[in-house]
């Protein structure tokens, strides 16, 4: 049995989460690959290892002096080493990294020294051997990510190592330069790693006890989902429930590797299971609810829309010309509506618009912005008749107004749009009528 093991920033925030994230690892000798985060918040008020590292190197690119600021990221991995007595002196390193910083090897190279250097400290702790992810993490020269050549990198190098860490979030672009994912991309790394050495099991140990039905942020304290679908959580992470990276899914997938959500400061609670396929039914008719805020949706008009060949692609492709993609498009008979990004949109708003006016002749053109969109995403919903009639009353009920409503071919989500003002109170409905309630 091989686990790989991905712990988040607030699982190394400090020497004592460090303690409990060896005694997870020494616990279970299957966890022989382990996926560092960089240290995060030791506390709310508190500032990412990563936040500081884009902050200096901020100051670096434009020639200001940022000694204190690189003292402070020092001190927190010289409190962790010098707490845990670990045998490791990091001067050298730290020297490297400001050099470089001044040398401006790129915001990319930045943020990945947090995870680096969090690396370096947790292998020696461990006395694990480190492995640097730009030897084996490849991205294509457009910035994307490289599988195919990354997994079989993974695979060779750590064929005959027993155990090994290998920092999250970052690869090497052809040129070696560093590269890093887009933020919380440790995740992904975990799932690469976990993929490349065939493991049984993707761990992925953060600070809640699994993917909650909803954000805790919003709802105290949601119950944990024991287990979802690949799917699903496709489906919340993507609406923002950002316990997990989007991409991380596609590496596991493809191999049929199950992830389990744990909790480093619960290590007994059972978490959550992500799996292909399940015959477990879902406690409640609903998974989980997620939402983000950012919004603007483009409302046409036009009579007998409907029988106009070729009006939604005239529509679209002025969408497509300017580089804004869409995220949802509810249609009526003659009517319909483009749901965007409201701050990608809003840079080329007014080509769009001269666009659709131009060619497709629309007869109002109306804009609505600061929307959120929630999505109630379950795999028990296809067999529950009237889910949609519930979410409305329970939204009715909270005096929330609902502004649209999707619902995916899959019949796994719902979408719905509402003002930004009222999305903490739809979620909280949500959750009370399907979960609360257990409608
Ligand atoms: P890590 O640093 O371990 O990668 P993250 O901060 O990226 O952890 O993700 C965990 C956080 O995600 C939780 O502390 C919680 O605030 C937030 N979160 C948002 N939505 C959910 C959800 N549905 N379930 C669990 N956590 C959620
Ligand atoms: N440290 C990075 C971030 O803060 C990556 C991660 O935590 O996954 O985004
Ligand atoms: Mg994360």
């Amino acid at each position: 049995m091989v686990k790989v093991v991905k712990f988040g920033g607030s699982s190394l925030a400090s020497a004592e989460q460090f303690r409990k994230v060896a005694d997870i690892i020494h616990s279970d000798e299957s966890r022989r690959y382990v996926v560092p985060s960089a240290p995060g918040k030791r506390f709310s008020s508190d500032t990412k290892v990563t936040d500081m590292l884009y902050g200096c190197y901020e100051l670096a690119v434009k020639g200001r002096n940022f000694d204190k600021e690189f003292e402070a990221i020092k001190e927190r991995y010289n409190s962790i080493i010098d707490e845990l007595k670990i045998d490791l002196d990091l001067t050298e390193e730290f020297n490297t990294v400001k050099a470089c910083f001044i040398g401006r090897a790129g915001r990319d190279y930045a943020a990945s020294r947090g995870e680096y250097l969090n690396g370096k400290v947790l292998a020696a702790y461990l006395g694990y051997e480190f492995v640097d992810p730009a030897e084996i993490v490849f991205f294509r020269e457009d910035g994307t990510f490289d599988i195919e050549p990354t997994l079989a990198a993974v695979s060779e190098r750590l064929k005959g190592v027993e155990r090994a860490v290998i920092p999250g979030f970052y690869g090497s672009m052809p040129n070696d330069t560093i590269k890093s994912f887009s933020r919380g991309g440790s995740d992904i790394t975990g799932s690469i790693v976990a993929a490349g050495v065939n493991a049984d099991l993707y761990e992925n140990w953060t600070d809640v006890s699994g993917f909650l039905i909803c954000d805790p942020r919003i709802v105290e304290d949601p119950e944990p989902i024991r287990t979802i679908t690949y799917k699903e959580l496709r489906e919340l992470a993507y609406m923002g429930a950002t316990v997990l990276h989007e991409d991380a899914i596609f590496p596991v997938r493809k191999a049929g590797i199950p992830i389990n959500i744990k909790n480093t400061n619960k290590p007994g609670d059972p978490g959550t299971f992500i799996v292909e396929s399940t015959s477990l039914k879902p406690l409640y008719t609903i998974t989980g609810i997620a939402g983000k805020k950012g919004f603007a949706v483009v409302n046409i008009e036009k009579d007998m829309m409907n029988s106009e060949l070729g009006f939604g692609r005239k529509v679209l492709e002025q969408f497509e010309k300017n580089g804004v993609s869409f995220e949802h498009m509810p249609s009526g008979i003659d009517t319909m509506s483009i749901v965007v990004h409201q701050n990608e949109f809003g840079e080329k708003e007014q080509e769009i618009l001269a666009g659709i006016h131009r060619n497709a002749h629309p007869d109002v053109i109306d804009i609505e912005t600061d929307l959120s969109l929630i999505a109630v995403v379950g795999r028990g919903m296809k067999s529950e008749r009237g889910t949609a009639g519930r979410i409305f009353s329970a939204l009715a009920h909270a005096h929330v107004n609902v502004k649209m409503i999707d619902q995916g071919s899959s019949e796994l989500n719902i979408i719905i749009g509402v003002a930004e003002r009222d999305f903490e109170r739809a979620v909280s409905a949500i959750y009370e009528i399907f979960v609360l309630q257990k409608l």
